[in-house]
């Protein structure tokens, strides 16, 4: 093998050898690289010229670990639509290690479909193309709108045919995070370990997330951890009020699927809703609605709750005192949440959040149902608001907004889900054009030029009422 122009940390698996199994991935019959992003490729410090050599493909399957990297299956746990699953991990995604990227952040680089693990139960380990797809390039459009999440280096195909119902080709994607800690790894702590786990596991990520706490974990004490849990909940509240301003439905919000670190993750059932709804959900394991437009601040609080649960012994020098920390803590977290959509609707229309405008325009939205990208693009554009909005878009021109900076924050393209279904159907067929084109779209979303005029548009009527997305496991 050639000597490869990096190395990465393996952080997580010394310092967390309980929640690290190493663990590299599985032979691919004919691996091709099929999209690799070159500026992701650069912030984190990899050669993309190396990364698309033979050893660089190897690297990305997870399968010359050593000595570049010491690759693991993270153990986590999880509440899956509200049932504890205590024993869930990585159970076909592994761990490759941390880049010290170009911007001085320490990324996790991690694989997703690279075979089995001693957590996959009786699933078989892969990913499909299809959905490998649909992560790809959702968590890109979502980073160029600005909302914290994974990100996407890299996807590879194994020249495997995998059974999914019917026979498709089998995929890896390579994924980026500041870290892939969960709620759900505090879970596992917490039943693996106890409090000297979780323990290990929270200083773990206040190094890893908030630098500023850091000084502190020389001599911690329960404020600590208490400032550690409340900075993960305005994170919490940053992000759900972006997804909120946007129309995004996660679908999938279960404690494993949501992050300390605040970025979105786990790009499967989600959708941009083209009719502003508060029931709005897509998935076709969601019967209940659990994960509905408007339940997500109440779930990511819940999340919360169950986050806050496992800290308890370090918040206080007596369990009534830690007690009275956690739901003093948590108790905000629903004004945390409002405030921060107040402050993106406030950004969205170019107006200070706190005029009573931003109320009027949310209760317009669950009023009249419309796409809200094009509703916000219409008003600075000049052009016609969508129906029941013309008396809104007069009086909201008279409060003299920044229409500039609207402009800045209100994208023209977004994934739209007739869209990225028809650009993914063409790519598992073997044809990239339509995914290129949607995906320089969606990644330069403020540029009117970046894309045709089709990928600005709405579904055709009927589209959305009959949508339905899918894990794609
Ligand atoms: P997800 O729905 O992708 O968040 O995954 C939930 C859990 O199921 C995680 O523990 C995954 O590792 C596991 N999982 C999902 N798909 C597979 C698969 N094809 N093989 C093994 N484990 C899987
Ligand atoms: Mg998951």
């Amino acid at each position: 093998m050639s000597t490869a122009p990096f190395k990465l940390d393996a952080q997580f698996a010394s310092e967390l050898p309980e929640m690290a199994a190493p663990w590299h991935g599985e032979d691919a019959p004919d691996p091709e690289l099929v999209i690799l992003n070159e500026d992701l490729a650069h912030l984190l410090g990899l050669d993309p010229g190396w990364l698309r050599s033979e050893d660089g493909i190897q690297f990305l399957l997870g399968l010359n670990p050593e000595p570049l990297t010491k690759s693991v299956a993270q153990a986590y746990s999880g509440h899956q639509f509200g049932q504890f699953v205590p024993s869930l991990g990585d159970g076909r995604a592994l761990l490759l290690g941390e880049a010290h990227s170009t911007d001085g952040v320490l990324r996790d680089i991690h694989l997703k479909g690279a075979g089995r693990t001693q957590f996959s139960r009786g699933a078989d380990g892969r990913a499909t193309l299809g959905p490998i797809l649909r992560e790809y390039i959702i968590s890109e459009a979502m980073h160029a709108l600005g909302v914290p999440t994974t990100r996407s280096l890299a996807v590879l195909t194994t020249g495997r045919k995998i059974q999914r119902g019917t026979v498709v080709p089998g995929a890896i994607l390579v994924r980026v995070a500041t870290s892939h800690i969960r709620v759900g790894s505090f879970q596992y702590s917490n039943i693996a370990g106890g409090i000297e786990l979780s323990t290990q596991l929270a200083n773990y990520a206040i190094t890893r997330h908030f630098p500023e706490l850091a000084q502190s974990l020389e001599n911690p004490t329960p404020e600590l951890y208490v400032s550690f849990f409340r900075s993960v909940l305005k994170r919490q509240a940053s992000t759900v009020a972006k997804w909120t301003r946007l129309g995004f439905v996660h679908g999938v919000l279960n404690t494993d699927n949501t992050l300390i670190s605040g970025e979105t993750i786990d790009y499967g059932p989600c959708a941009f809703m083209e009719r502003f709804r508060k029931d709005a959900k897509f998935s076709s394991i969601d019967n209940h609605g659990r994960y509905k437009f408007e339940n997500q601040p109440l779930i990511l609080g819940w999340n919360m709750a169950r986050l806050v649960e496992t800290l308890l012994p370090l918040l206080g020098p007596t369990p009534d005192e830690a007690m009275t920390a956690a739901h003093e803590a948590l108790g905000e977290f629903d004004d945390l949440c409002s405030a921060a959509i107040r402050q993106e609707f406030g950004q969205a229309l170019g107006l200070d959040p706190d005029l009573e405008i931003i109320d009027d325009f949310q209760e317009l939205l669950y009023r009249h149902n419309p796409d809200i990208t094009t509703l916000l693009r219409s008003l600075t554009d000049n052009t016609a608001p969508p129906a029941g909005f013309e008396s809104f878009a007069h009086t909201w021109k008279s409060l003299n907004p920044d229409t500039e900076a609207m402009s800045k924050v209100n994208p023209i393209f977004i994934p739209r889900n007739h869209l990225v279904e028809d650009a993914l159907a063409n790519a598992v067929d073997g044809d990239f054009e339509k995914f290129h084109e949607l995906l320089a779209a969606v990644t330069d979303p403020f540029n009117p030029t970046a894309g045709s005029n089709e990928l600005r548009l709405p579904s055709t009527e009927g589209f959305e009422e009959d949508y339905m997305t899918f894990c794609g496991t």
